[in-house]
């Protein structure tokens, strides 16, 4: 199945022309072809004829192509005012749907825009949006008159911009005896690796089949095909290494092909997808927060780019990180005031390690553990790895790591009355190890992977209190609960407890891209640096500033939002939609903290089973051990997590 999606650099520039030159070209050549145009203004049905309509056009080439678009409008005009104009809504969830339909069926499918790339259905959306769903090659048709240059090289911009791969663009109505238009065209072919083709003024079908047999193979190979993604599939299976999984015998991966809000659209190679489109319920691991393809993260990204993407931070600063740098001082909590950038969640936490015991050096050299907590998880490097559950998912590695000292996990429920019986072992320990302890790290109210644990906000004050008296350095690893999803801008707020140092990851750039921190106070700082000491730690990609710029944009749209009153109703619906599942036999816990929801199974679950069960009811979750969770973006409505609920019960019964 190849799909062309056919555009142009404007209105009356021949789209008509060319997509039933190309339909006649393809049937000609016994391909098994068809043209729709999903949207159509200045369309009359004339006693059941479409009279001067593109749909009639292409049925003259081909009477069984007849195929009524599925939005069609008298008034000529861009289609969000011609729907306008009747009360009408386009919605791109029925043109993907009209367009998948017709591809399904065809062999090669021709779709003809409306207008150009830019022109929008409604307030939302524009055609850019539609082809990137359909995950198709345009064919770019530019008139040849005076400013062709421009119009061909904007809109190939555009599809640079927007990521839309372009087959070829045809430069239609060329007077082959005017220089100015052969210029035209051969300047065009120095600005692009795509095939240009050149159409002439009234030129013959005989003559336009001869511009395109040439490259139509390569138009044809454009397109994946289904035994093509098995292939690549299958490079995949043998030669990349997924998170957690074997290489010998992995779990299974889905192919992702576009994700647009909160959806990811998937490649079908088994007809398990249902619509090929799921709702994304796990914020990719806690780091989207506000959705996928966000046009202002984009655009941050883009600009940032075309200013310089990477400098070393050692010696030379940027805006980016100076302006990030600023947005995050106004949001942390007071007193965390100096900041590290990093690369990832791991980094920042083996920075945090690192400043807590150069913090103590100097002032209490026999001061060289980490304390922590059981079902704790910090990263995948080493010293990240020092402090996890050493029962958990790095059990394996338990002798070759940093010793540390570890105590039970605070077994006080968050939702319950605090019971001081749980900082027993905290207060053991302590006085155990007292005089070795250099810093305390934990991940404050929920613990993450190492079990989606929620305990009482006192016991973070209880460690407060007990680090300022000991001179402990306390360390709130937040990559996992920053930016909102608690509740909170951090969970540090939640408790009202604010740490010695503070680790950001994840959704710090709305899960755009990798990017980390760590944030320490004054005390910490200064400490560290006295008598000017360095703190020995610099990744190449410090600071980076497309990351930074980004971050920086993500934070700021975060606090433009509703934020507060979507993850405030995402915790109500998520209480009322998972409560059917603690009636249930095999489940041993049920809870919720805003955005986040939790299902504890009294035995681990097969991932893959489940996950095949959750795609058919068109969501995307992924379980772990005994673990069924999810993190929806902020923007989810009620029915988004009432789907995510069902599946979830659904699955479990
Ligand atoms: N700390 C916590 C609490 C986390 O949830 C994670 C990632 N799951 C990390 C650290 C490690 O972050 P990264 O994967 O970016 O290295």
């Amino acid at each position: 199945m190849t799909t062309f999606f056919i555009t142009a650099t404007d209105t009356n520039v021949g789209k008509t022309y060319i997509t039933t030159h190309l339909l006649k070209f393809f049937l000609t050549k016994s391909y098994q072809a068809r043209a729709i145009k999903p949207i159509e203004t200045g369309f009359n049905y004339s006693q059941g004829v479409p009279i001067g309509s593109d749909v009639h056009t292409y049925q003259q080439i081909n009477p069984n192509n007849n195929y009524s678009p599925a939005y069609y409008f008298d008034v000529p005009a861009s289609p969000h005012y011609s729907a306008q104009l009747t009360n009408a809504e386009i919605d791109i969830d029925t043109l993907e749907n009209y367009c998948q339909k017709h591809i399904e069926k065809s062999e090669i499918t021709l779709i003809e825009g409306a207008g150009g790339l830019l022109v929008p259905f409604n307030h939302q959306h524009n055609f850019t949006h539609l082809i990137k769903r359909l995950n198709c090659p345009i064919i770019l048709v530019v008139k040849n008159q005076l400013g062709a240059i421009n119009q061909a090289l904007t809109n190939i911009e555009l599809c640079e911009f927007y990521g839309i791969k372009i087959s070829c663009v045809v430069i239609n109505q060329t007077d082959p005896s005017d220089d100015l238009a052969l210029e035209n065209i051969n300047f065009i072919k120095t600005q692009t690796d795509v095939p240009v083709v050149q159409i002439d003024n009234n030129g013959s079908f005989e003559a336009f089949a001869e511009r395109f047999t040439p490259i139509i193979n390569d138009l044809l190979k454009e397109t994946l095909t289904t035994d093509d993604l098995i292939t690549n599939l299958n490079l995949d299976k043998n030669h990349l290494w997924h998170p957690y999984t074997s290489m010998t015998t992995p779990l299974k991966t889905y192919h992702v092909n576009y994700a647009e809000e909160k959806y990811i659209y998937f490649s079908d190679t088994e007809g398990e997808l249902k619509s090929k489109k799921l709702l994304e319920g796990m914020g990719s691991w806690w780091a989207v927060n506000q959705g996928y393809n966000r046009t202002d993260l984009n655009k941050s990204a883009i600009r940032q780019i075309n200013q310089f993407s990477h400098v070393m931070f050692g010696g030379l600063t940027h805006n980016p990180a100076i302006e990030l740098g600023k947005t995050l001082l106004e949001i942390l909590p007071n007193g965390l005031e100096h900041i590290f950038y990093s690369d990832s969640g791991s980094v920042s936490v083996e920075v945090a390690i690192k400043m807590a015991l150069q913090f103590q050096v100097a002032k209490n050299p026999q001061k060289t553990k980490i304390l922590t907590v059981m079902g704790g998880y910090h990263g995948d490097t080493f010293g990240a790895m020092s402090v996890c559950d050493p029962n958990g998912m790095h059990g394996l590695f338990k002798n070759m790591l940093a010793e540390q000292i570890f105590i039970p996990r605070p077994n006080c429920r968050y939702d319950e009355p605090f019971d001081k019986q749980c900082l027993e072992p905290l207060k053991k320990a302590l006085k155990e190890h007292q005089g070795e302890i250099a810093g305390i790290i934990i991940e404050p109210l929920v613990q993450g992977a190492g079990g989606m644990w929620f305990y009482h906000a006192d016991y973070l004050r209880y460690l407060r209190q007990v680090c300022d008296e000991q001179d402990i350095v306390l360390i709130f690893d937040e990559i996992a609960t920053g930016f909102g999803r608690t509740g909170a801008m951090f969970a540090s707020d939640l408790a009202q407890v604010t740490p010695d140092i503070i680790c950001l990851g994840k959704a710090m750039t709305g899960g755009f891209m990798s990017f980390a921190c760590t944030v320490t106070t004054q005390r910490i700082a200064h400490g560290i640096s006295k008598n000017g000491n360095p703190f020995m730690h610099g990744p190449t990609f410090m600071g980076n500033p497309l990351a930074c710029a980004v971050a920086k944009t993500a934070i700021e749209s975060l606090q433009n939002s509703d934020w507060q009153y979507n993850v405030k109703n995402i915790e109500k619906w998520l209480i009322e939609g998972l409560a059917p599942c603690k009636k249930l036999a095999n489940v041993d816990d049920v809870r919720v903290l805003g955005a986040i929801g939790v299902v504890e199974m009294r035995e681990p679950v097969n991932v893959e089973k489940l996950q095949a069960q959750f795609i058919k009811k068109g969501v995307w979750l992924r379980p772990f051990g005994k673990l069924i969770y999810t993190m929806p973006h902020f923007n989810f409505n009620q029915a988004d997590i009432q789907l995510i609920c069902q599946a979830i019960y659904s699955a479990i019964t």
